[in-house]
């Protein structure tokens, strides 16, 4: 997997540990190789984190599918301007 719009698809996955242990890998080589989606990554994983010191476990729906929303419009503002 090294297509970056790919990669952000996965990433709430990642997050969660739902990914298998191969496309954890392929995740993390990306990452390591790529800064923008690091920064998303990185950006994402912390939201997440904060949610968990809440009380709920997991990430209702719509903030899960507005974060999305975010950061893809964050990824496009980067990679599609030439
Ligand atoms: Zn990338």
């Amino acid at each position: 997997m090294s297509d970056c719009k790919e990669l952000i698809g996965n990433l709430s996955d990642f997050i969660d540990g739902e990914l298998d242990l191969n496309m954890c890998q392929e995740l993390k080589k990306h990452l390591e190789g790529c800064r923008n989606c690091r920064l998303v990554a990185d950006s994402l994983t912390k939201t997440v984190k904060l949610c968990r010191d809440g009380v709920t476990e997991d990430l209702p729906e719509s903030l899960k599918e507005s974060l999305n929303q975010k950061l893809q419009a964050r990824w496009k503002a980067k990679f599609d301007k030439n």
